[in-house]
């Protein structure tokens, strides 16, 4: 059962769970766990049916057996009932706990692994402008009270009905009119629970939203703890954080007043209940209208009465943090994933890499239109820089390849196929990203350097990759080798190592097309020569595109365009470029190209300065 439970989220399409009402959107959430939660229910009406045979049991002792002159030879007997009773009645709860407990927990953990998979298959738009920290609290907290939801009120739904039918018609047996006496006050108790109910949905929504927020804070803050302490922000940011949490403070009080008022109000109007009826129970007794026992039968039964009116309200408040919970998960549920299979292009082998961008227009879905009627074709295996300032389009344009966006003017042709007809999953096969800030994984070095490559690789080929990187002799200086665990619990690599990695894991991969944002600028003159050497040929016959930050690493490149507010300002050749002018002013290339040669050239005379200074001071 385990492992098909294992199976199931991938199989089973929660999206069919996603409808206006809540509660049947919970009861298809179940499905294949609705089988447990049924023998959950009716265990527990069994254990309820026990508990109020005791009491029938004991007016039967009290009316029947205790008048009796043999009623000591009896009692073993009388004692016998009770305590087969009981053990009905312990047993069949503990099963209804266990069963309860696998709904709950299997639909809990189903529902966790479809939505980490769910998410991780959503747009790359959808997750640009979804905080993490709303993702993680809907996956965690969320997820939670839905779980509670299925382990205590969907269950003790069925535990209350049941024993208010069971007592209610044990009591209807006993006396009819004190049956009715008894449950009089329940439409008061249904109108303060529905009151209430309202006023925590809403009062619990608001709390959720805040603790997302606050989670949202906290791991922006952690993960961008550098940029704080560089900027020495600690303060302004413990600031932001205490406001925020002040505000979670004061929703997460309004909620709890809410439930403070709502348990006294409901057990106020119970206890009230519960004495008329003791009351007009012993009225009848004095009367003669009702034997002793029953009276006795009536105390017990009516305790076991109140008990589930009483635990209706709470039952219909706390379903209110389950229902919320299930709006909050299925708002991300609805959202479309990316399809990675669709696409009709013929796929055989490998592209080519020939690239041809007619008038791509693009713009993001907030109407933004960021990249204007672009041009341009590339030959397989040469390399384009795409260069201009902030802003200016290159990210947008190289995240087209991939489809991560897709265009939404003109079209782009790979080996003469419109980008679109082919299949996410076998692009990104063929693309390889170098990204500016490598990412690695806390995972060893290994399985970094591996990490995408489907086919099985040996460790050879690893180490060819590593050494093409010009990273295998750092990662040999490591005591545990290929096997160092990298980030928090292994070794801190260096921004130019990471990028070296990053590199390896490319060649490994061995994509046609390559996407490099370049950012040796980073790194000293040393290392800056390997990942140089390691990034010529990581380029070697792949169509490559640069984006660059320094007109050093374009010079190379057998196209350079510029951009500017999203269009090609400039396309040519490095000394195209160079001498190209309008209206007697020099193009941008010139203008940026001067200055950084104006840098470079002030840096030198320094650096030289600074070394004959020592030079003399050492002499
Ligand atoms: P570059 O890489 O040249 O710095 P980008 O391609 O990152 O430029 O950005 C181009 C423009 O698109 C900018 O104005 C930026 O604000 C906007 N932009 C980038 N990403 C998004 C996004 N996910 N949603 C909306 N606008 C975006």
């Amino acid at each position: 059962m385990d492992k098909d439970l294992q199976t199931t989220p991938y199989t089973y399409d929660l999206k069919q769970a996603a409808t206006a009402n809540r509660l049947l959107g919970l009861w298809r959430m179940m499905s294949r766990f609705r089988l447990a939660y049924v023998g959950a229910t009716v265990s527990q009406g069994i254990a309820a049916v026990a508990k109020t045979a005791t009491f029938l049991w004991l007016r039967y002792f009290v009316d029947n057996i205790l008048v009796r002159e043999d009623a000591a030879r009896l009692l073993p007997w009388v004692a016998l009932g009770f305590v087969g009773l009981a053990a009905v009645e312990g047993s069949f709860t503990y099963l209804s706990g266990r069963l309860a407990a696998f709904t709950a927990e299997g639909v809990a953990r189903r529902l966790r692994n479809y939505l980490f998979d769910h998410i991780q298959r959503l747009s790359f738009a959808y997750h640009s402008r979804t905080p993490t920290g709303e993702l993680i609290s809907r996956a965690t907290s969320d997820v939670d009270a839905i779980r509670r939801f299925f382990s205590e009120q969907a269950i003790g739904v069925g535990r209350i009905i049941l024993l208010f039918v069971v007592n209610f018609v044990a009591l209807l047996r006993l006396d009819v009119g004190l049956a009715f006496f008894s449950i009089i006050i329940v439409p008061l108790i249904v109108v303060v629970s529905v009151f209430f109910f309202r006023r925590i949905s809403n009062a619990y929504e608001a709390f959720q939203e805040q603790e997302a927020k606050l989670s949202t804070t906290l791991q922006e803050n952690l993960s961008g703890v550098r940029v704080v302490k560089a900027f020495a922000r600690q303060s302004y940011e413990r600031d932001k954080f205490e406001a925020d949490n002040r505000e979670k403070y004061v929703r997460g009080m309004r909620l709890l007043m809410n439930h403070a008022l709502f348990w006294p109000v409901s057990d106020i109007v119970c206890g009230v209940q519960m004495v008329a009826g003791f009351g007009l129970a012993a009225w009848m007794a004095i009367q003669g209208q009702i034997t002793p026992g029953m009276y006795v039968q009536y105390a017990g039964l009516v305790v076991w009465l109140i008990w589930p009116m009483r635990n209706l309200g709470r039952l219909i408040v706390q379903t209110s943090t389950g229902l919320v919970s299930y709006g909050r998960v299925m708002e991300v549920i609805r959202e479309d994933r990316e399809l990675l299979d669709a696409g009709s292009a013929p796929i055989q082998g490998d592209v080519r890499g020939e690239l041809v961008f007619e008038n791509v227009c693009f713009e993001y879905e907030d109407k933004n239109e960021v990249l204007k009627d672009i041009s341009f074709s590339v030959k397989p295996g040469e390399a384009v820089a795409l260069l201009g300032p902030t802003g200016s389009g290159k990210t947008t344009l190289v995240n087209l390849l991939p489809r991560f966006y897709d265009y939404t003017g003109g079209r782009i042709l790979l080996d003469g196929i419109e980008l679109k007809e082919y299949p996410r999953k076998y692009l990104r096969s063929q693309i390889g990203i170098v990204e500016q800030e490598a990412f690695l994984f806390s995972r060893t070095i290994r399985e970094n350097i591996s990490y995408g490559v489907e086919r099985k690789v040996t460790q050879e080929e690893i180490e060819a990759a590593a050494r093409a990187a010009a990273i295998h002799d750092v990662i040999m200086s490591f005591p545990e080798g290929y096997d160092t665990l990298v980030g928090e619990k292994g070794v801190t690599l260096s921004g130019g190592q990471k990028q070296r990695l990053a590199i390896a894991r490319t060649l490994l991969k061995d994509p046609r097309i390559l996407i490099l944002d370049d950012s040796t600028s980073a790194v000293d003159t040393e290392t800056e020569a390997e990942i140089r050497a390691a990034l010529e040929r990581l380029m070697e016959g792949r169509t490559t595109f640069i984006i660059a930050h320094r007109i050093q690493s374009v010079m190379q490149a057998d196209q350079i365009i510029v951009l500017d507010n999203g269009r090609i300002v400039q396309h040519g050749t490095h000394e195209e470029l160079l001498a190209d002018a309008r209206d007697g002013k020099p193009g941008i290339y010139r203008q940026i190209y001067d200055i950084q040669m104006l840098i470079e050239t002030e840096l030198q005379k320094e650096l030289s300065g600074a070394e004959e200074e020592t030079q003399a001071v050492n002499a």
